[in-house]
């Protein structure tokens, strides 16, 4: 089982990423596992900075290859929000209920609910970067469908399905979504070296 440190303290990209990678033969190493318990700083002005941004602060600290994730909900009609902002998105108190609100509000009254999740893997090998990217297509409901996932999985509803991404459950969610498409791409990478 080769192991794999995953730069982030959010126990459902954790689970999710994990879930994916179970037949591949790799084991996820959290930041905890290795006693970094702080947030790491996002300061980046795209998903892919972010990305990097976590990877490099785990490679400086402890000179570990690792990966990194940053991912968030980008609306259309809304000029791209809540996009790299998604998780302090109606605040730092980081509530996935309150962001949700926040989203809903804005939207109402909007024809266009035309939105995408995106997700960007980041992986430091030495003084190597690479990147990887997913989206995920679809629209935003009017109100809130289901209570599985986290974060805005209650208010999306992918392209082609007739649920919310909450209501769907982790085998579709980890076959369709935004995390599905990079971490597929991550791993034809770690599995071609
Ligand atoms: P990050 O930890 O800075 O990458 O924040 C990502 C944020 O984007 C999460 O806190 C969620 O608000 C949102 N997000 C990312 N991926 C998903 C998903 O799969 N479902 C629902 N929300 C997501």
């Amino acid at each position: 089982m080769k192991e794999l440190i995953f730069a982030t303290s959010n126990a459902h990209k954790i689970e999710e990423i994990q879930y994916q990678l179970k037949d591949d033969g790799f084991k996820i190493i959290s930041l905890k596992d290795i006693g970094i318990t702080e947030d790491i700083p996002e300061t980046g002005s795209s998903f892919e900075e972010n990305a990097a941004q976590k990877v490099d602060y785990v490679y400086q600290k402890t000179g570990m290859n690792c990966f990194g994730e940053d991912s968030g909900l980008v609306v259309d009609a809304i000029d791209g929000a809540p996009g790299i902002y998604s998780a302090r998105f109606a605040g730092p108190q980081r509530d996935a209920q309150d962001n949700m609100d926040k989203v809903l509000e804005m939207m109402l009254g909007q024809s266009n609910r035309k939105a995408r999740f995106v997700s960007v893997i980041a992986l430091r090998i030495e003084t190597e970067l690479l990147l990887f990217r997913g989206t995920v297509e679809g629209i935003i409901l009017p109100e809130r469908q289901g209570t599985g996932g986290f974060g805005y999985d209650p208010i999306f509803k992918p392209n082609g399905y007739e649920k919310s991404f909450a209501e769907l459950g982790m085998d579709i969610k980890s076959a369709i979504s935004h995390r599905a498409e990079s971490v597929q791409a991550f791993i034809q990478y770690l599995q071609g070296l």
